[in-house]
This record gives C-alpha cells, sequence and structure tokens, in this order.
C-alpha cells in the first residue's frame, strides 16, 4: 500500500548530511573557485616585480609561490626555482611574509563563497522536498521524527480504502459505523454521557478483511491511522516492548482524534498463566498496554482497534470492559458476500460477460475474502497465459480448482490401468452422490491429475450456503467418500491408496459426530472433544477418559463402516452405469454435472 510511510529519518540526521556536504565542498570545490582569481606569471616577472619593490604579501609553498603585489589588489603565483637570495630580496623589496594568502585575500568573499551561498542553497533543496512530500496525497502522512515505535502513520489519505471498498461483512461495517459516527461528532455522544468503547476486537478467520476493515474506518473518519503489528511488540530485549507501547500512545494521545490498529493482538496478547517458563517480555509489554488503555478517558479520541483469528487465547483482562470490551465478527462471508466481493475485484480486471459470478461463489463455499481475489487475480493471469484480453467463466472455474487442488500436472504419467481406475473411482463417488436425497449436486468430474496430488476429482456445489447440517446429511457425504474405493472394490475387487484423502476427511466427519455433535446413541449429548482454534481449525482436544477414547474409536470405525456397505450396495445396483460412465470419464477426462446425470438417468 503506498500510503504507508516509513517514519522519515530523524532531523539530526539531515543536518549531519547537510554539514558533510558543506565540508565537502569548503575542501574541493573552494580552493579551486579561490585559485581561478589567481594570475599565473613566469619567474622573470616574478623577479622583476620583486626588483621594482611591487610585492605585497608572499606565501613561499614547496610546490608554488603565491603573493601580490604592492595594493594587495591582484593575486599571482609562480613556480619555484632554485633561488637561494630570493627571501633576501623579497625582505628588502618590503614583502610581508604571511600565509593563507588566498584566504585572506577577501575575507568577504571568502565567508559568502563558503558558507552563506551553500547554506543558502541547501535550505532551498529542503524547502523544495518538503513542499512535494506534503503535495504527494494531500499530506498523507506526517514523520514521526524520532519516534520509537514503528507504528505507521497515514493521515487523510485520499485513496485511502473506504467501507464500500470491502464487500460483504455488514454486521461489521455496521458496528464501525458508529465509531465513524462518533469521530466525527463526539458532542453528540458526550452530551448524553455515552463514552465509545476504547478498544474494539476484530475476530475472524485469516483473510476476511480484518485489516481492510480497520482502515476504512479510518479513511471515513478522516482521521490519523496508526498501525502496528502485535509482533512488532515483541522484541529481544525485556522492557523494550513495553517502551514501545508507551510511545505509541503517547503519539496517539498527541494526534487524537485517532485509530490505533493493533493487527495479530494475540502475540502479545496471549493468556498470561501459570506457565513454568513465563515470556517475561511479552508479559511485561501486555502489561504496559493494559495500563496505557486504563490510563486515558473514555472521550479522548483515541480508538484501539486490534485484530486476531485466535480470541480463544486472549488473556481475559485485555477482554473485560474498559478494555478491548466490543467484539466485532468478521466471519467467512457467505454467498451473497462472495458474489459481492468477487465483483469488487473483478471490477480491476478485465472480464468478458459470460461470468457467472453468483456459480463462482456457490463452487467457492468455504472461501475467504482473500481466497477470492486470489481466484479473480488467478483468473486473469491464466487469460494473459492463454493470451486473451479478458478472463473467462472457463477461467474462473479453473482458478478456483488451481486454488482447491493445485495446478494441473500436465506430464504425470498414469498408466492406462492407473487412469481407468481413477474414472472409476470418480464414478464411484459420483453415483452414490446423486443416488442419495440430499446430496449436493454434481458439478463437475475430473481425472486431470494436479500438483497437489490429486489424481482426479468429484466436485459438488450446494444450491446455498448450509449453516446447520442433519445427521442424515453427515452419513450421506461419509458414504460419498467412501464411493471411490468402494467402486475400485466392486470393480477390480482390489484396494488402492487412491482413497487415503477420502478416508482422512471420512473419519474427520465421523469423529465430530460423536465427539462434538453428541449424535452417537451410546454417549448423547455429551462433548469428549474441544476444539483448539475457532477460526484456524486444525486441532482437538480430548475431553473425555482414555477408556471413552477407545469407544469413540469404535464407534467411529462403526459409522464409516455402516456407509461404506451402504455405498457398496447402491453401487452394485448401478453396476451397468458405473462401467458406462467410466468409460466415458476415462476418453473424456473431464464431465459436467449435466452430462453425467443425464447419462445416468438415460
Ligand atoms: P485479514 O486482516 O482479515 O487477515 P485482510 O484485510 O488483510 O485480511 O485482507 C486480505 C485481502 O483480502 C485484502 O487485501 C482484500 O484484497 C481481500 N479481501 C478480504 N476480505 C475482503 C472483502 N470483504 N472485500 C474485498 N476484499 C477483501
Ligand atoms: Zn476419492
Amino acid at each position: 500500500m503506498h500510503e504507508v510511510q516509513k517514519p522519515k529519518k530523524p532531523l539530526y540526521y539531515y543536518y549531519g548530511v547537510a554539514l558533510l556536504m558543506l565540508m565537502c565542498f569548503n575542501l574541493l570545490a573552494m580552493p579551486y573557485i579561490a585559485q581561478k582569481q589567481v594570475k599565473n606569471i613566469d619567474y622573470g616577472t616574478f623577479m622583476t616585480m620583486t626588483d621594482n619593490k611591487d610585492i605585497g604579501r608572499v606565501e613561499i609553498q614547496s610546490n608554488q609561490i603565491i603573493f601580490t603585489d604592492k595594493a594587495e589588489k591582484n593575486v599571482y603565483k609562480t613556480g619555484p626555482l632554485n633561488d637561494p637570495g630570493l627571501v633576501v630580496r623579497l625582505h628588502d623589496a618590503g614583502a610581508k611574509f604571511e600565509g593563507q594568502i588566498i584566504q585572506q585575500m577577501s575575507p568577504l568573499l571568502n565567508i559568502l563563497l563558503s558558507w552563506v551561498i551553500p547554506i543558502g542553497i541547501f535550505f532551498l533543496i529542503g524547502q523544495y522536498m518538503s513542499k512535494k512530500m506534503m503535495n504527494r496525497g494531500g499530506g498523507n502522512f506526517m514523520s514521526f521524527g524520532m519516534g520509537k515505535s514503528d507504528a505507521k502513520i497515514y493521515v487523510k489519505s485520499s485513496e485511502g480504502i473506504k467501507f464500500s471498498d470491502v464487500a460483504g461483512e455488514d454486521e461489521a461495517k455496521d458496528n464501525l459505523k458508529e465509531i465513524v459516527d462518533y469521530l466525527h461528532k463526539p458532542d453528540k455522544y458526550k452530551e448524553i454521557g455515552a463514552s465509545m468503547p476504547k478498544g474494539v476486537l476484530l475476530v475472524g478467520p485469516p483473510g476476511t478483511g480484518k485489516t481492510m476493515l480497520a482502515k476504512a474506518v479510518a479513511g471515513e473518519s478522516n482521521v490519523p491511522f496508526f498501525s502496528i503489528s502485535g509482533s512488532e511488540f515483541v522484541e529481544m530485549f525485556v522492557g523494550m516492548g513495553a517502551a514501545k507501547v508507551r510511545d505509541l500512545f503517547k503519539q496517539a494521545k498527541e494526534k487524537a482524534p485517532c485509530i490505533v490498529f493493533i493487527d495479530e493482538i494475540d502475540a502479545i496478547g496471549q493468556r498470561r498463566d501459570s506457565r513454568v517458563a513465563g515470556n517475561d517480555e511479552r508479559e511485561q509489554t501486555l502489561n504496559q498496554l493494559l495500563t496505557e488503555m486504563d490510563g486515558f478517558e473514555g472521550n479522548t479520541g483515541v480508538i484501539i482497534l486490534a485484530a486476531t483469528n485466535r480470541p480463544e487465547s486472549l488473556d481475559p483482562a485485555l477482554t473485560r470492559p474498559g478494555r478491548f470490551d466490543r467484539r466485532v465478527p468478521v466471519e467467512l462471508p457467505d454467498l451473497k458476500g462472495r458474489e459481492a466481493i468477487l465483483q469488487v475485484h473483478a471490477k480491476r480486471v478485465k472480464t468478458d460477460g459470460s461470468v457467472d459470478f453468483n456459480k463462482i461463489a456457490r463452487m467457492s463455499s468455504g472461501a475467504s475474502g482473500a481466497e477470492l481475489a486470489n481466484i479473480v487475480n488467478e483468473a486473469a493471469l491464466r487469460a494473459v497465459r492463454a493470451g486473451r484480453s479478458a478472463a473467462t467463466e472457463a477461467d474462473m472455474e479453473e482458478s478456483i480448482e488451481v486454488v482447491i487442488a493445485g495446478y494441473q500436472k500436465k506430464n504425470a504419467i498414469l498408466t492406462e490401468q492407473e487412469r481407468r481406475t481413477v474414472a472409476y473411482h470418480e464414478i464411484g463417488h459420483a453415483i452414490v452422490a446423486a443416488d442419495q436425497s440430499g446430496s449436493a449436486p454434481v458439478e463437475k468430474i475430473t481425472i486431470i491429475p494436479r500438483t497437489s496430488g490429486a489424481l482426479g476429482y468429484t466436485m459438488q456445489v450446494e444450491e446455498n450456503d448450509r449453516y446447520i447440517i442433519t445427521r442424515e446429511e453427515l452419513e450421506n457425504k461419509i458414504a460419498t467418500l467412501t464411493g471411490g474405493r468402494a467402486a475400485e472394490e466392486t470393480v477390480f475387487g482390489t484396494m488402492s491408496t487412491g482413497a487415503a484423502n477420502d478416508i482422512e476427511q471420512a473419519t474427520k466427519l465421523a469423529r465430530a459426530m460423536v465427539t462434538r455433535y453428541g449424535m452417537s446413541d451410546e454417549f448423547g449429548m455429551v462433548q469428549l472433544e474441544a476444539e483448539g482454534s475457532r477460526y484456524l481449525g486444525g486441532e482437538t482436544y480430548a475431553q473425555c477418559s482414555p477408556e471413552t477414547q477407545t469407544q469413540i474409536d469404535r464407534q467411529v470405525s462403526a459409522i464409516v463402516k455402516a456407509q461404506h456397505e451402504k455405498a457398496l450396495k447402491i453401487l452394485a445396483g448401478r453396476r451397468e452405469k458405473l462401467d458406462e460412465l467410466a468409460k466415458y470419464l476415462y476418453e473424456k477426462e473431464t464431465i459436467t454435472g449435466e452430462e453425467f446425470m443425464k447419462m445416468l438417468e438415460g
């Protein structure tokens, strides 16, 4: 972002440079300039002048003799000769032996040349430079002087981000609009006695536009915006981070009303627990932050926005009233949000009329704003690669697959038998999905290998976003996942490694059904596992005894097994279609959901 500017170098730095340049100038250029006025004459003339007693001052150097006439109007120089009687003759002529003739010859001119003019030039350059900086972006940023804090500041940026640049996220925007309103008309709030929250915590998964929203608040309210990442506070030495916090708040209070944005606040705001080896530096920094937040009154106009995707790891002291007491969720975009985000980013690239953004949004279920931006960019890159002038619907679809599954692996060499196995495997998934009511429609089936390692895949696209999923639907999903392996078994009577990813997903679903969704008959509504992080996914933590874990494992495998058997049964009843479709896919490599359904029903 070019409206961001690192703090300028401190003023004394420029003074130092100027002084250095001045000294160089005096050392190198001055003698040259002075020398120009010295007349070069031959030794004979010098001797004649000496005889005529027309010598004022004289300086004998090793490589030249510099002297003036009696009136000291002109300065001359001549090369020295081996002339032993010279000094005596000069003395007789009444010459004064003085050094530094050149510098002394005209003190006024000397001062003028070596100091006044250069300083004047530097002054003019300085004026010009500062004017140029002021003009850029209409006074975009301000110098931090000798500040210790790394916070970047930008002010009233004319090209700043506005709420309209952030697509979707309407709830978050509504919430933040109040802050903008407050910064515009604080009196309205003060009259009633309402005070704004000092801190607002933006929580949500990575890439959902938290940073963008914070910038938009500053852009909309036309106030200075300090931005710093939590990790920048964590310094090598204990106490440095705390000093930075102090410094940041000092500057913020001077610039109030303003917005301070702390990205990734979990880097410093982590829960202080009874860990044996605590992190002194981080705790000191956090303590300083807490102190600073308590230290200023509610209505000073300093509003602190912070972002995190691990709200559960934050120290409770940080989120209590009076500190970050307002929490604004910035969730993954829903279908409408995804469509809007795609359109915002598509405006920056050329697209032809064929792009159906609603379809692309449906295909990219679960993608964050950053991923959607990436999808649009990938599509544009693909269009350039193909020599087209605008991105098409096909570019968009392919770029979704690139983001999901990696690039096409053009030269992966699969044997015929392997390709046939993959074709049966994918058709197996598709048929099991299609034969169960309530499964998401099949959008596309392909057996083109991808760089991610997938040898093929079946893409299912829901009509709408799903917020709750029933037990039956989960079971159907597991059945669909086992469909690939089931087809291999049905046709070839053996198993392959191609189902590893399916197995992983099926197990995860079945385990979640038992441990988190309370869908097992034996345990009922008991939480047996806790999720590590709501927004980052990944780890879960067992909440039960080892004996229970053994039973969980048994139930998980029972669920998957039951669905696997269901899939085998479905495929046995569709054996002819399975052969027919697998052959078709083998030949065409990619088929659409429509083609598939037509053949399956035909
Ligand atoms: P976060 O701070 O939540 O990790 P960012 O604000 O840094 O996410 O967003 C990263 C990028 O993703 C942005 O620069 C933007 O291009 C894109 N993006 C994310 N959310 C949105 C949105 N709602 N509207 C438009 N672009 C978005
Ligand atoms: Zn599979």
